[in-house]
């Protein structure tokens, strides 16, 4: 059985959103260890891991990965966003560790125009840093981006250098779907037809679409990430191909084709990873019942 997730509500506690994940289908989960909008944490030692345990076992939801904010940024030349970055995901660290999840997911930031040279030592020694001084048990998964707004680890080639930087079992990578197509990679197989044309790079610093290496599975081959990837967030995308725009849309309801999204999942590489999905909902209150349905059926796994 595929592990399918969700990214849900944590409101009342990590434990209500296994609840909550559970009661739409999953039997994986993905949360935010508090307020999205907000650096306010409450102490670990509030958090009742007595329930989340209970919870988890007794739905079955298992694992349990932490998303990052939004707003953090690792490549900031502003000292006090960069001081505020830092110690949200430390918080965020523990909490993984302390909840025995299966990762922080990480969106690294973005280098606000100035290219990824000019911060990539600036971000490697802030990610280094991070992973030295957190828990052992705790996991750094550096998301891919859509490319918007200049933000990192778009290109997977950055994601790839930084793991071999870094060089730690604490430190991984979660790959999104919606921001690779609008990135620039194209989900179906390589094989299969002449590379598709891009339609523009928005802001893609060196923008490769439409060139042979724009497929997502021949990229993360010829990088040999497959071994590093620890799930996969499953989303369509509100946008075209290579359009730079990080929207996400409802499963089948995007601009991702089908068939692409139906061969990516279907990679043996991936067989046993959790997919997560971030998407609108029908009712536009996020993942919901009838988007699980819709991955279930992507991956042939029908209920
Ligand atoms: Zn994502
Ligand atoms: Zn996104």
């Amino acid at each position: 059985m595929r592990r399918i997730g969700a990214h849900v509500s944590a409101a009342g506690g990590p434990h209500k959103a296994v609840e909550r994940a559970a009661a739409i289908g999953c039997n994986c989960v993905q949360v935010f260890s508090g307020s999205p909008r907000s650096w306010q944490r409450k102490s670990l030692e509030e958090l009742d891991t007595e329930k989340l345990r209970a919870a988890r076992s007794r739905h079955a939801v298992e694992p349990v990965f932490t998303h990052a904010l939004y707003l953090v940024n690792l490549a900031a030349e502003d000292d006090a966003v960069l001081e505020k970055s830092m110690k949200a995901i430390a918080y965020d660290l523990a909490f993984d560790a302390e909840i025995a999840g299966a990762g922080v997911v990480v969106h690294l930031g973005s280098h606000q125009g100035r290219g990824w040279d000019a911060v990539q030592r600036q971000v490697l020694e802030r990610v280094g840093e991070l992973v030295e001084h957190s828990p052992p048990e705790a996991t750094f998964l550096i998301e891919n981006s859509a490319g918007q707004k200049g933000k990192l680890s778009t290109d997977l080639a950055e994601i790839r250098w930084m793991l071999e930087q870094l060089a730690s079992p604490q430190v991984g990578w979660c790959f999104d779907t919606c921001h690779a197509f609008a990135g620039g990679y194209a989900l179906g197989n390589p094989g299969a037809r002449s590379p598709r044309k891009g339609a523009g790079c928005g802001g893609r610093s060196g923008g490769y679409a439409g060139s042979e290496r724009s497929y997502a599975v021949a990229e993360i081959e010829r990088l040999k990430l497959w071994d590093e990837l620890r799930c996969v967030h499953v989303n369509d995308s509100r946008d075209p191909f290579a359009s730079g725009r990080d929207r996400h849309a409802n499963i089948n309801d995007g601009e991702i084709p089908r068939d692409e999204l139906e061969y990516f999942l279907s990679r043996s590489e991936i067989h046993a990873l959790p997919l997560i999905l971030e998407v609108p909902g029908i009712e536009n209150d996020g993942p919901d019942a009838e988007n699980v349905q819709r991955l279930l059926a992507l991956v042939g796994e029908e209920s």
